[in-house]
């Protein structure tokens, strides 16, 4: 009995050391993703309910890794708010996603995904300002969605610079709404210019009459404090004439479009790249 219980705790140390150096290898790798051209934009568009116009397009990063090929955002974001590259990463993709947009015959928007860790960084405020400036994107274009943890952590400090980037002309979309423990909070201490009802509503709509009654909920929330409330993970026709029946102003999701690098999304580009 003692030997199968070194053995497991033998196999158990190695396994937790491999995976620490998988994490290491890949964080290592990250940093590099940049410069090694590794990263790539894809875009998601967002429609009116209503009218069903577009207008605009969330911006969704993919990692190409050489041995890996495409990791998921989900398993390198968080690696990469961790270690740091976070910040490279987040500034070439507002770069690049501003410079693409800024190049469009259309004056759709562009909604990208700031980090909490991005956010805390003393100078977000000047790199969004300065890119703006060198890209010449009209800062009505550009919608930055973030999440409640990144209100959370330090509030005074993240509400301040919410409100410098608002001062550019730039729109704030709280991101993933619904889920966090603090929503109305949230959305009494800062003035957002749009809600994005996390997509695990959509997937409960319907079955459950205590999803619709919480979107109801939201979507009067959003219209008595008159900031527009987009459905995330529309993936059916019926979620998306349910949402039309409650009044939703905006959705994405599969229904609507997967995401994809622009040409598809957006057909053929003005200019040659
Ligand atoms: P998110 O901001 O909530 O982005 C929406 C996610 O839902 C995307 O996953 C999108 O592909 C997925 N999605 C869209 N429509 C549907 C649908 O109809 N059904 C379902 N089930 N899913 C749908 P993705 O691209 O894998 O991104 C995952 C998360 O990674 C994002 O969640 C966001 O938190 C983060 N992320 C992605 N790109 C960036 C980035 O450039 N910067 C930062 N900081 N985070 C990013
Ligand atoms: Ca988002
Ligand atoms: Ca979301
Ligand atoms: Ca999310």
């Amino acid at each position: 009995a003692k030997a199968t219980l070194n053995q497991t705790i033998c196999f158990y140390e190695v396994s937790m050391d491999e995976a620490a150096r998988g994490r290491r290898a890949l964080a290592n790798d990250l940093w590099e993703a940049v410069e090694k051209n590794q990263l790539a934009l894809h875009y998601q568009v967002q429609k009116s309910v209503t009218t069903g116009e577009v207008i605009g397009y969330e911006v969704l990063l993919r990692w190409n890794h050489p041995e890996r090929g495409m990791v998921p955002p989900n398993e390198f974001i968080p690696l990469a708010e961790e270690c740091g590259a976070i910040l490279p990463i987040g500034e070439w993709v507002l770069r690049e996603a501003c410079r693409e947009a800024a190049g469009w015959d259309s004056q759709h928007k562009i909604a990208v995904n700031l980090s909490p860790v991005q956010l805390a960084n003393g100078d977000v405020v000047s790199l969004v300002h300065a890119i703006l400036v060198e890209t010449g994107l009209d800062p009505k274009r550009l919608e930055l969605e973030i999440t409640e943890s990144t209100i959370i952590d330090d509030k005074q400090r993240a509400l301040l610079t919410l409100r410098d980037i608002k001062a550019l002309g730039v729109t704030i979309a709280i991101d993933d709404f619904g889920t966090g423990y603090s929503s109305l909070e949230t959305l009494r201490s800062f003035p957002f210019d749009k809600i994005k009802l996390d997509k695990s509503f959509m997937s409960e709509v319907e079955g459950s009459p205590q999803a619709k009654a919480i979107i109801r909920a939201i979507l009067a929330l959003g219209h008595s404090l008159q900031v527009p409330v987009l459905a995330e993970g529309v993936e059916t026709q019926k979620q998306l004439d349910i949402l039309h029946a409650e009044g939703c102003d905006e959705a994405q999701g599969y229904l609507l479009g997967r995401p994809a690098p622009i040409v598809s999304v957006v057909g053929v580009r003005t200019e040659a790249a």
